[in-house]
């Protein structure tokens, strides 16, 4: 198994040059992959550094030069690179697409995320199906380039997509990683935590996004981390809104607009709630539940001080409502 796992790094490694070096020495990887990543505002820093890629349109271009090169099918179809039909075709899973890899925190390529350029295809985003070498639920797209940063701010940025990590990147904002679209797994919480404690959130700004948010602060709080969550005006995912904003604004955009959980969750849950006391109660016992997953209890204690301050609640009762949810979850 060893062996098979290299093997199928390898053939991921040569995937990637081939897909870097379409993008750069060939027309169409030019006219078509470089030309899509800067009509998205990349610079060819970026383009380099994040190792974007094109997987040209023809349906085994990928699949003949590996084969050439000696690659065997085998690992080409373990990886996911390419696709056995049925029928016993096999064809490149990635054609026709500009491609982002997915690399793990020491570097190693165990994925590749492709995005659709036209608007006819029906999956915007395709990427590599579970492996050996590719767990989902373990990676963070970003985490090897973001690891310095996160290191050095002591803080990650969680974001959901491929572009929004890069976007902010490219604006200055080194310290960003991606769930990918799927919701957080504790698997990738744990990797956030081997570098740092604090975490802020910052999804799209549409419900989808509120609601993937809202579901990864317990996943995060009961992992022991600081959170924060930062919410942009609907329509916006970090990407679209770096692009509107000079890196000076985004990162006091960040400063001012990040919150803590709880007002976080009292801001969206008490939305049109108003004076309705049976509403406010479900609110506040939400909240309750999200304290009494923090394992440690002097922070919890600061979470209860802040619900009581905010919400107008006389602290010992949040705190006796905390104990009894601790001793029901035991
Ligand atoms: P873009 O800005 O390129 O349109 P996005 O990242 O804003 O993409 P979202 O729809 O916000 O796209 O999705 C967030 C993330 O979810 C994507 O970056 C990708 O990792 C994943 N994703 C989106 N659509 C799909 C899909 N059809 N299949 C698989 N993964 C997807
Ligand atoms: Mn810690
Ligand atoms: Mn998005
Ligand atoms: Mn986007």
């Amino acid at each position: 198994r060893e062996s098979e796992r290299a093997s199928m790094l390898a053939v991921n490694e040569f995937a990637l040059k081939h897909f870097e070096h379409n993008l750069y020495e060939t027309s169409d990887g030019r006219s078509i992959g470089l030309s899509y990543f800067y009509e998205r505002g990349l610079n060819d820093s970026v383009i380099k550094k994040f190792r974007l890629g094109y997987a040209s349109e023809q349906s085994t271009t990928l699949y003949n030069e590996a084969v050439s090169k000696g690659y065997s099918e085998k690992y080409l179809i373990d990886t996911g690179l390419c696709i056995r039909t049925e029928n016993g075709r096999v064809y490149d899973r990635f054609k026709g697409r500009v491609t982002f890899p997915v690399l793990s925190v020491s570097g190693k390529v165990v994925a590749f995320g492709g995005r659709a350029l036209k608007k006819d295809i029906p999956a915007k985003y395709v990427n590599s199906p579970e492996s050996l070498i590719y767990h989902k639920s373990n990676q963070l797209y970003g985490i090897y380039q973001a690891k310095p940063s996160i290191v050095k701010k002591d803080k990650c940025i969680l974001v959901e997509g491929y572009m929004d990590v890069i976007s902010m990147f490219q604006s200055g904002i080194e310290n960003v990683v991606a769930s990918s679209g799927t919701s957080l797994t504790e698997g990738q919480i744990r990797l956030i935590h081997r570098f740092t404690d604090n975490v802020t959130v910052i999804y799209d700004g549409d419900s989808a996004g509120i609601k993937a948010s809202l579901r990864g602060i317990d996943m995060l709080l009961s992992e022991g981390l600081n959170i924060k969550v930062l919410l942009l005006p609907d329509g916006d995912d970090p990407d679209s809104f770096s692009r509107k904003h000079s890196s000076t604004e985004l990162e006091e955009y960040i400063r001012t607009h990040e919150t803590d959980f709880i007002q976080f969750k009292t801001d969206i849950l008490l939305q049109g709630v108003a004076n309705d006391p049976i509403a406010r109660a479900k609110v506040i016992n939400d909240i309750v539940r999200s304290i009494s997953v923090i394992p440690e209890a002097v922070t919890r204690n600061i979470y209860i001080q802040e619900c009581s301050r905010r919400l107008d609640i006389n602290e010992r009762v949040i705190s006796l409502e905390v104990s009894k949810q601790i001793s029901a979850l035991a």
